[in-house]
């Protein structure tokens, strides 16, 4: 360290937190002296002396976590400053404002705040902003739970839009966009959130609604996303909540991850017809353009929509249609089946004209999830 060093970060306008940081060795008189630069520090601009506790409280009256982090930003200002103070003192071991801050306010705040620091996916993350007039910013992990229900016909599982804003959202329907309408998902959208005092869920239902379809087995999964850290908070305790008349819940956890429910399936399968007579090029050119197909499971039916014929193998008067389908779900799910082999039946896919007449069997061979 080059002799005189803190009496010219002094004269530099440097606070005291600043030039211990650039010079472990500075003298008690120069510190004393630089006190006088706290709020003008042509590096830290004050940031080392606010009151993180006054800045935090407003945010911490209101949350409920487990874990937590703390970042900070800074202009790019002090950030240059930095570098052209250390560059031209030629200052080498010294500990970065940004990273030196957080160390700050860690210490400042570890007996404030409640939860536990954690660097890897704390459940809220509060940035102590100081690249303009100094204020905490905070980042909340979303939460996803998954709820797998069995239920009746009778029962909707999707909410309409609001006829009033057309889904915009308006006072009408708290805007939420949906309406209140008794089905599943305006239970979890307008009654759970008041019955639990949470936020209000996103509701994905990895499906199109089926009229009339009766849901037993494992049931299928609904997907409620919050946005709010307290709900993440008690949400667990209460997963065993009772929904509508007709609805029963027969698991539910926590994701890990929104992943976990964007993920699809494809499933194939081989479905065998058996035709009167020989079929034409024609007919069998014209089996590529089959797009849904009926299954039937052990307790439940399923339009399987979006399919792709991948090959289509003619011997003699039989045909083999290796068919693919695209699904935000397993079907098995959707029927509440256990496993593969357990569909028992297909009802004759939409056939080309013509040739569904002449069909007198259809046959499910074999199923596989991919
Ligand atoms: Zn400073
Ligand atoms: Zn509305």
């Amino acid at each position: 360290m080059r002799k005189g060093l803190q009496e010219e970060l002094l004269r530099e306008g440097l606070c005291d937190w600043c030039i211990g940081r650039y010079y472990r060795l500075a003298s008690k008189g120069t510190l004393e002296a630089a006190k006088a630069n706290r709020n003008s520090c042509i590096v830290c601009r004050g940031a080392a002396f606010y009151d993180y506790r006054q800045m935090l409280s407003k945010e911490l009256e209101r949350r409920t976590f487990r874990t937590y982090n703390i970042g900070v930003r800074v202009s790019d200002k002090a950030l240059v400053t930095e570098e052209n103070i250390v560059l031209k003192y030629g200052i080498k071991n010294y500990t970065p404002l940004k990273q030196a801050l957080r160390s700050k306010i860690m210490e400042e705040m570890k007996d404030v705040i409640p939860g536990s620091p954690a660097r890897e996916r704390p459940e809220v993350n509060f940035i102590f902003d100081f690249s303009d007039s100094p204020r905490v910013k905070v980042a909340e992990r979303s939460y996803q739970i998954c709820v797998w229900i069995r239920k009746d016909e009778s029962v909707r599982l999707t909410a309409p839009t609001c006829p009033h804003c057309n889904g915009r959202g308006c006072s009408y329907c708290d805007w939420i966009g949906k309406e209140n309408d008794g089905s599943l998902e305006s239970f979890l959208l307008f009654v759970f959130p008041r019955l639990y005092g949470t936020g209000t869920p996103t509701i994905t239902l990895p499906f199109k609604e089926i009229p009339g379809l009766k849901i037993s087995g494992t049931g299928i999964p609904v997907y409620m996303s919050f946005s709010s850290v307290s709900d993440r908070v008690y949400m667990p305790l209460k997963l065993s909540f009772k929904p509508i008349d007709g609805v029963e819940i027969t698991q539910a956890y926590t994701l890990s991850s929104k992943s976990e429910y964007t993920r699809r399936y494809f499933l194939t399968f081989y479905v065998e017809l058996l035709l009167t007579e020989a079929p034409s090029n024609k007919v069998v050119n014209s089996l590529y353009s089959i797009s849904q197909v009926r299954l039937f499971g052990e307790r439940g039916r399923v339009w399987a929509k979006s399919l792709k014929v991948s090959r289509v193998e003619l011997t003699g008067n039989k045909i083999r249609l290796v068919l693919t389908i695209e699904s935000g779900i397993s079907l098995y799910s959707l029927l509440g089946l256990p496993s593969e082999n357990s569909i028992k039946k297909v009802e004759r896919p939409l056939l080309p004209d013509g040739l569904a007449k002449s069909i007198t069997h259809l046959e499910l061979l074999r199923l596989v999830e991919a």
